[in-house]
């Protein structure tokens, strides 16, 4: 595979934008800057972030075992995927393959791209058809998503039938890892040597409790990196998101026992739902939510309403009819749905 014939012919030949921190990187000494057009006076924010968010990649190196060479940061791992698709995706004349039912934002994407969307559908119990989905690539399809755990299942994609596809296929398999830190599994990062076709997706949003601040990572060889960096907004990770992050990763600690607590509480919340006589089957998941399927999902999406919790009905997607998609809570929240299922059980 050459990123070279991959990548989007005017995406290779285009000059990237050079901000002046680009074009004068020395930050340490004490220069007087005068040529970025900010307001010189002190507001702790006056000044523009570092566009390549370097200390935060470097303390991200040493959690994550991976160069700062192999990794692209993005406004969310949302803003990831859409540079993927900028940077391989020829609109009107490329192709994307997805795995319903999963992750919603692939599809918007391919729309907004005009990029056609192929989907080959996970089996009933929401696992991978590698042999179908390699028959689904013709010579136009660029980029493969698989997101594992899924959502909305909760499940891991089978390893080898994920190395199946890494190995068959020519252009670029996305693995989105937005759940990685709940799995009892370890993440895709560590074969990034073993296939140069690999692209994996991870964020701050779920296990590292800040959704708020929207940073994605992205690790993959260093050509794929250097072509997204081309084409992101100079300063894409603001100054906030990267002084957060850095907190965040100092006191990774916290989270992972966040991470334990929440798997124990996702346990307990599955034990309960079983003696709950409406509840059908509920969905093993390695992730920080279950899918539960019910009796009547809308009925009971909207008796939960009426309670005062919100879950997410998934009654329209594939293989999900009647499903409900439930968040781990705090245990207080979790002990609170529970009283409110076993009322609406009475
Ligand atoms: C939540 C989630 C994300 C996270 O996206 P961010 O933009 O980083 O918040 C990515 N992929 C999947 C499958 C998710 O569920």
């Amino acid at each position: 595979m050459k990123i070279t014939d991959l990548a989007r012919k005017n995406v290779l030949q285009m000059k990237a934008y050079s901000s002046a921190r680009d074009e004068f990187t020395d930050t340490d000494q004490d220069f007087i800057f005068q040529d970025a057009n900010e307001n010189p006076f002190q507001s702790g924010y006056n000044r523009y972030p570092d566009p390549n968010a370097t200390k935060v990649k470097e303390k991200l190196s040493d959690l994550k075992g991976i160069p700062p060479a192999n990794m692209i940061l993005g406004n969310g791992s949302d803003e990831v995927l859409d540079l993927l698709f900028r940077a391989f995706c020829e609109p009107k004349i490329d192709e994307i393959i997805t795995t319903p039912p999963t992750y919603g934002m692939y599809k918007v994407l391919a729309e907004v791209n005009e990029i056609q969307l192929n989907e080959v559908p996970l089996t009933p119990d929401f696992q991978l058809k590698p042999e179908a989905v390699l028959e689904a690539v013709s010579d136009k399809t660029k980029l493969i998503f698989l997101c594992s755990p899924n959502n909305p299942s909760g499940n891991l994609m089978n390893t080898q039938a994920v190395k199946q596809i890494l190995k068959n296929f020519s252009g670029l398999v996305i693995l989105d890892e937005a759940y990685i830190d709940f799995a009892a599994q370890n993440s895709f990062v560590s074969e990034l040597n073993h296939f140069p076709n690999l692209v994996v997706l991870q964020t701050f949003s779920k296990a590292y409790a800040h959704a708020g601040i929207r940073l994605g990572m992205g690790f993959a060889q260093a050509e794929i990196i250097q072509l997204l960096n081309k084409i992101k907004p100079p300063y894409n990770v603001n100054q906030l998101t990267q002084e957060k992050a850095l907190e965040v990763i100092a006191s990774a600690e916290t989270y992972k026992n966040q991470v334990e607590m929440l798997i124990s509480e996702r346990d307990l919340l599955c034990k309960e739902l079983e003696k709950i006589s409406f509840v059908e089957k509920i969905y093993p998941s390695e992730a920080n939510f279950l899918l539960v399927k019910v009796d009547n999902a809308i009925l009971r999406y909207h008796q939960l309403i009426e309670k005062g919790m919100v879950v997410r009905n998934r009654t329209n997607e594939m293989h999900c009819e009647d499903c409900l998609r439930i968040s781990i809570g705090t245990p207080k929240e979790n002990q609170k749905l529970i009283i409110a299922l076993q009322e609406l059980n009475a």
